[in-house]
């Protein structure tokens, strides 16, 4: 067993660790020497499923206050 270093909060990580313990960073897609696509990769796929799930939670609470409104307005 191998110990890294975690790119994000340079803790010592097991080579063979998923996620480092100590901040949570996917360690899985650095392979040796070569961590920085991997890193990179991270990152991006972070940035970019944060993204994302803004987009959906706000796309859903945008459809439900159109809902409400077009409802009250009916209604009323
Ligand atoms: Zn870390």
């Amino acid at each position: 067993m191998a110990l890294t270093t975690c790119p994000d909060c340079a803790g010592q990580v097991s080579d063979k660790a998923i996620a480092c313990p100590a901040c949570g960073y996917p360690m899985m897609q650095t392979k040796g020497k070569s961590a920085w696509p991997g890193m990179l990769g991270g990152v991006a796929g972070t940035y970019i499923s944060a993204q994302a799930v803004v987009s959906i939670v706000l796309g859903s609470v945008m459809m439900f206050a159109f809902a409400a409104i077009m409802i009250a307005a009916i209604v009323s």
